[in-house]
């Protein structure tokens, strides 16, 4: 089970104790702690799934640094005979290659 489904079950138990609470018609300060233990596991939930979207993001963007270095070294150098060129240049002005 991972942390977050650990805090997840506990709110979903909290929850059941809150409901059980309500049922009774009680409302003093174990409720109030009840709600305050459910706020908290749910801030924490909240907390890992912004560093779950981040850490998705911090992949893209590595991604799409990878692809533009792939690409700019393509456009730099010659694979032939390793004449510089023009990162616009589609033929090796030396000897003719494709780039
Ligand atoms: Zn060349």
């Amino acid at each position: 089970m991972t942390l977050k489904e650990e805090y997840q079950k506990k709110i979903d138990l909290v929850n059941k104790l809150l409901k059980d609470r309500k049922s009774t018609g009680k409302s003093d300060v174990t409720t109030a702690e009840y709600e305050h233990m459910r706020d908290v596991y749910q801030y924490r939930i909240d907390a890992m799934n912004r560093i779950e979207e981040k850490r998705k993001k911090v992949h893209v963007n590595n991604y799409e640094e990878m692809i533009s270095q792939t690409a700019s070294r393509r456009g730099t150098f010659c694979e032939k005979c390793g004449n510089t060129l023009k990162s616009t240049a589609k033929f090796c002005g030396s000897c003719g290659n494709q780039v």
